[in-house]
């Protein structure tokens, strides 16, 4: 038996996780507790990403759609510069070899 400090309980030693980082090769808490904590963990790191992205997008409203309008249009500039420089090569290639 091993006894759980978080629950207070006495606890057969299948009731613990095996952990290679604990010197009894048990966790210190029982399954119950390590999976709630887990849960718990989870669940509060995940509303606070939430609420985090909430408040961003909230704050940077007007800054995002100026950020991706921007984003937009040196996209938009650099494909077009792309495709021109290929065809311009292209028709270079095609002189070249067809002259
Ligand atoms: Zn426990």
């Amino acid at each position: 038996m091993k006894h759980c400090p978080k629950c207070n309980k006495e606890k057969p030693f299948e009731a613990f996780y095996a952990s290679s980082t604990h010197k009894s090769g048990y966790a210190s808490w029982c399954k119950e507790c390590e999976s709630e904590r887990n849960r718990l963990k989870t669940q509060k790191y995940r509303d606070s990403r939430l609420v985090k992205a909430k408040q961003w997008r909230d704050e940077n409203k007007d800054k995002q759609a100026v950020a991706i309008r921007a984003w937009r249009e040196q996209n938009f500039e650099r494909k077009n510069h792309v495709r021109n420089y290929h065809l311009g090569h292209r028709m270079d290639a095609v002189q070249t070899h067809g002259g």
